[in-house]
C-alpha cells in the first residue's frame, strides 16, 4: 500500500485528490490529512480514510478537532509545528495543496524525507524555487507539478531534450473580468472576482485569475520549475481553457496539452507517475467543441504580467516578496480596504520599496531568508494600504 499525506486536504485540490484516492481505497494508507478552519470536513475525511493523523493549522481549533475525532483512533494535532511534524512522518507521496506561502515549509520537510511531492502550491516555487529543487536533489525526493499548465508542460517534455525547447506557452482563461470594459474594473467587488468562467477552484486562486496574478505566479513557476530562460516563456489568453500549455521546439513543432478543465487529470497524473492510469475525467468531443480561440495577454489590463517579468529578471528573493505582497493585497481587497486595481499597485510599490533596501533581494534562498522577505513584504503592504 502506498502511504499518502495531503496538506490542505479540506480545500479544492485536497478534495479532488481524496476523490481519486477514494476510488481505489485499498491501494492507499492515508498517513496525515491537514486543514485550516474547516474542522468538520477534516474530521469527516480523517475518519472515512482512517488516517493516522489529522492536523489543523489553527492552534485554537485543537479541542474542537479532538472532539470531532473522539473514538476514531485518529490522532489530532494543531499549529504550524504540527504541520511540520506531519510532513516528517514517512510517506511515499505527499500532496502540497495548502494555499499561500504557508505551504512552503511542510513541502520542504516532506522533500527532506525523500517523498514524491505533488506540488499544487505554486507559491513554493515562486518563493523558493532554487531551495525546493536543491532539497529534492539532496534527499532523493521528486517534485511533480500539479498546476494544470505545468503538468501539461511536464508531459509535453517527457523524452525531450530541454535544449531543443524554443518556447513555452501557458494559457489563461482571462478570469471573471476578461470582457469587462477597463473603466469598470475600479468598481469590481470580491464576489464578482471570485466567479470563474471555467474552473471550480478555491476563492483566492479564483480572484488571482481575474487579476492575472495567478498567471503571473505561473510564469515565475515555469521559469523556476523547468529552469527555462524567461524570454522563452509566454502567456496567452484562451477563454475555453481546453489547451493548458504548449511547448515549441526548434524544429517548429508545437506540442499542445488538451483536456477539459478538471484538476483530477493533473492530480491523477502526479499520483500515478510514471504510469498513466484510467482517470474519471470527461473525454473531449472535438466536433462538439467546434473551435478554440486565443487573445493577447494584455499587460495594461493585467499589470501583474508585467510585474512577473520584473520578478523573473530580478530573481533572488523577489518572488517571495512579490507573492507575499500579493497575498496581503488580496486580503486588503477581500476586506474592501482597497479596490481591485490597487492589488497590483500595492504589489508594485512593495517590490520597489523592498528592492531599494540593500541585501533584501540578493540574500541566499534559505527558508529563513524567504520567510523574512515574506514577512517584510507583508509589513510594507500593510503600510501602503493603511496610509
Ligand atoms: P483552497 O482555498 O480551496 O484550499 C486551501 C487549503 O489550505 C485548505 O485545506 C485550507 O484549510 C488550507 N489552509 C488555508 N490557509 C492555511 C494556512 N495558513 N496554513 C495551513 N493550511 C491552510 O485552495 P485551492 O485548493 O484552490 O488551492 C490550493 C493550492 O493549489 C494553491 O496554492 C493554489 O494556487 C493551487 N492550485 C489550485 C488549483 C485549483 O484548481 N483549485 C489549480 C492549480 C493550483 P481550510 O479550508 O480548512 O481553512
Ligand atoms: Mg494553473
Amino acid at each position: 500500500m502506498r502511504r499518502i499525506t495531503i496538506f490542505g486536504a479540506t480545500g479544492s485540490i485536497g478534495q479532488n485528490t481524496l476523490d481519486l484516492i477514494d476510488r481505489d481505497r485499498d491501494a492507499y494508507q492515508v498517513v496525515a490529512l491537514t486543514g485550516g478552519q474547516n474542522i468538520d470536513q477534516l474530521a469527516k475525511d480523517a475518519r472515512h480514510f482512517n488516517a493516522e493523523l489529522a492536523v489543523t493549522a489553527d492552534p485554537n481549533r485543537l479541542a474542537e478537532l479532538r472532539e470531532a475525532l473522539s473514538g476514531s483512533g485518529v490522532d489530532a494535532a494543531a499549529g504550524p509545528d504540527a504541520l511540520i511534524e506531519a510532513a516528517a512522518r514517512p510517506a511515499d507521496w505527499v500532496m502540497s495543496s495548502i494555499v499561500g506561502s504557508a505551504g512552503l515549509a511542510p513541502g520542504l520537510r516532506a522533500l527532506e524525507n525523500g517523498a514524491a511531492l505533488a506540488l499544487a502550491n505554486k507559491e513554493s516555487m515562486v518563493c523558493a524555487g532554487a531551495l525546493m529543487l536543491r532539497t529534492a536533489k539532496t534527499h532523493g525526493g521528486t517534485i511533480l507539478p500539479v498546476d494544470s499548465e505545468h503538468s501539461a508542460v511536464f508531459q509535453a517534455l517527457i523524452g525531450e531534450d530541454l535544449d531543443a525547447v524554443e518556447r513555452v506557452v501557458i494559457t489563461a482563461s482571462g478570469g471573471a473580468f476578461r470582457d469587462w470594459p477597463l473603466e469598470d474594473l475600479a468598481k469590481a467587488t470580491p464576489e464578482q472576482a471570485a466567479t470563474h468562467p471555467n474552473w471550480d477552484m478555491g476563492q483566492r486562486i479564483t480572484i488571482d485569475s481575474a487579476s492575472m496574478f495567478n498567471k503571473a505566479l505561473e510564469l515565475i513557476e515555469t521559469k523556476e520549475f523547468f529552469q527555462i530562460d524567461p524570454a522563452k516563456i509566454e502567456a496567452v489568453v484562451h477563454p475555453e481553457s481546453m489547451i493548458h500549455a504548449l511547448v515549441g521546439f526548434r524544429d517548429g513543432a508545437l506540442m499542445a496539452h488538451v483536456g477539459p478543465p478538471d484538476m483530477r487529470h493533473a492530480i491523477g497524473f502526479a499520483l500515478h507517475y510514471p504510469d498513466r492510469k484510467t482517470l474519471p475525467v470527461e473525454r473531449l468531443d472535438l466536433v462538439a467543441l467546434g473551435q478554440l480561440t486565443f487573445r493577447p495577454a494584455d499587460e495594461v489590463r493585467w499589470p501583474a504580467l508585467r510585474l512577473a517579468r520584473d520578478v523573473m529578471a530580478a530573481g533572488g528573493l523577489s518572488g517571495a516578496v512579490f507573492n507575499a505582497a500579493k497575498e496581503r493585497a488580496l486580503d486588503g481587497f477581500l476586506d474592501r480596504r482597497i479596490g481591485f486595481q490597487q492589488i497590483a499597485e500595492v504589489v508594485e510599490e512593495v517590490l520597489s520599496r523592498v528592492s531599494a533596501q540593500p541585501g533584501h533581494i540578493d540574500a541566499p534562498i534559505t527558508l529563513d531568508n524567504v520567510m523574512h522577505a515574506d514577512h517584510l513584504a507583508r509589513v510594507r503592504a500593510d503600510e501602503i494600504m493603511n496610509k
